[in-house]
């Protein structure tokens, strides 16, 4: 798959690895820089840096562990609460016709970061498949991180507890 105009994945696609665990959070004066754009109790909200179309978000619990049964029920709950307020945001702020939603575990499944587990948000639109991705087999994501970031960021603050 390529991509016509994505440069910020270029780093990730030339397979250079950052050596610190991009799901394991810093202080909040860097949230806006690393695209967090939702903390809760346990789990986040943070806009993939690798985007597959725009608006794709990720959320994650702030412990660091690889599998699902590593997680208390309370975590896991507020992973799925957490998700349903992303799906309003992008709702509100994208209208796309549907979404993905899942967790890749391992590189066998895709998993680009294995050791931290993380659930995809991906919004569809009807017609992104059959058009640009599976027929001309390229992808389009003309909206910049920053401007996403800066357009979803105010529904999760309207929301948040
Ligand atoms: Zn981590």
């Amino acid at each position: 798959m390529k991509s016509l105009w994505a440069p910020w994945r270029l780093p990730y696609l030339k397979g250079k690895k950052a050596k610190a665990c991009i799901f394991c959070l810093g202080p909040r004066a860097d949230d806006r820089r690393r695209h967090v754009l939702h903390r809760n109790r346990s789990t986040f909200v943070i806009m993939n840096a690798y985007p597959y179309s725009n608006g794709h978000l990720m959320v994650a619990p702030y412990r660091h562990v690889a599998n699902l049964n590593k997680l208390p029920s309370a975590v896991l709950g507020e992973l799925l609460a957490t998700t349903q307020l992303a799906i309003s945001a992008l709702q509100a702020v994208y209208a796309p016709d549907g979404f993905n939603v899942g967790i890749n575990f391992g590189k066998a499944a895709g998993a680009g970061i294995e050791a931290h587990l993380h659930l995809h948000i991906v919004p569809r639109w009807n017609g992104d498949t059959n058009f640009m991705s599976t027929v001309a087999g390229v992808r389009v994501i003309p909206e910049g991180l920053d401007h996403a970031y800066t357009q979803l960021l105010p529904r999760f603050r309207r929301r948040a507890k």
